[in-house]
């Protein structure tokens, strides 16, 4: 149970926490280490979905045989989280708690249509991804609750997803980032399309209108290039050292057709 309030911070991998507290930018009465919940640390196939528990490592996911196997998305972004340093020790769980928007698993998970379940004691709450993240760093956790496990619906038949970011460096974060999940009929016709950006917003994004203009249709050349187009629309991003908007919306529009072109290829190539 919780009593400390804003005065206790949960410690998973402490990549982003003791980064922080040592930069003074937070501080914290009391730690609690959350690292010896032996149940938090499992990866299982249940009722339809992957169920992976806060406390899983970075490296895990990327290394995982079930998740690259069902949702080759989430692995993707995983990989080219910072370094294996890094990916050792930072977990599934305080990446979407510390709610960056430029880093890769909340962009993944809400493109995987992942659900964030919770844990106080007043019990259990299953929150949309797209419900999750409120703001820069700001989610819809309570005070009193902790991250218990992420589920990611298992894609149906006909599924292809992909993971693609632009950085300055190697695994840097992201300048911007696109994750994309779509989805087929027997007659190759695109019967559902999760496109979301990451690194343009303070949350992650759907691309709405590029998902829309690929339901219904199926992907040649010019509907992918059409589709892509889109992804800009609507899109304020930030100007900063790392980028200008408009090299960010023009990134995002080049990411967004490569991860189509990969999701389309490997949900076809499959069949
Ligand atoms: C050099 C460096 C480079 C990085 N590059 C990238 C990158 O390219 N892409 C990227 O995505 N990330 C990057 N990161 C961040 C990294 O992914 C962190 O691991 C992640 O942001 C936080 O996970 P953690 O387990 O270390 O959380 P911690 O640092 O332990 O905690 C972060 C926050 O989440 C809270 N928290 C942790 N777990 C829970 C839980 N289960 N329930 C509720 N609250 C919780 C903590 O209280 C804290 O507020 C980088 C980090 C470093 C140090």
């Amino acid at each position: 149970m919780l009593h400390s309030g804003d005065e206790a911070k949960i410690l998973a991998g402490g990549q982003s926490l003791i980064t922080l507290m040592k930069l003074r930018l937070a501080s914290a009465k009391m730690l609690i280490d959350i690292n010896n919940i032996a149940d938090l640390t499992q990866i299982r196939k249940e009722d339809g979905a992957i169920v992976v528990g806060a406390l899983v490592r970075h490296d895990q996911i990327a290394n995982s045989s079930l998740i690259r196997e069902t949702c080759p998305l989430i692995s993707e972004a995983a990989s080219v989280i910072a370094d294996q340093q890094v990916r050792n020790r930072g977990t599934i769980g305080g990446s979407l708690a510390h709610a960056d928007p430029t880093a890769d698993l909340p962009t993944a998970c809400t493109a995987a249509g992942a659900k964030v379940v919770t844990a106080s004691v007043n019990g259990s709450r299953s929150i949309d991804s797209a419900d999750f993240f409120r703001g820069y760093y700001n989610t819809a956790l309570e005070r009193d609750e902790i991250i218990q496990e992420i589920r990611i619906p298992v894609p149906p038949p006909r599924s292809g997803g992909s993971y693609l970011k632009m950085s300055k460096g190697h695994n840097d974060f992201a300048i911007v980032a696109v994750g994309s999940l779509l989805t087929f009929d027997n007659n190759q016709v695109c019967r559902a399309a999760n496109v979301v950006l990451g690194g343009v917003a303070p949350t992650p994004v759907h691309a709405k209108n590029t998902e829309d203009f690929l339901i219904g249709r199926k992907l040649g050349d010019e509907t992918m290039e059409r589709a892509s187009q889109k992804a800009s629309d609507n899109l304020s991003p930030p100007s900063d050292l790392r980028a200008s908007t408009e090299y960010r919306l023009e990134m995002a529009k080049l990411l967004t057709k490569r991860a189509i072109v990969n999701s389309a290829t490997r949900a076809l190539g499959s069949n």
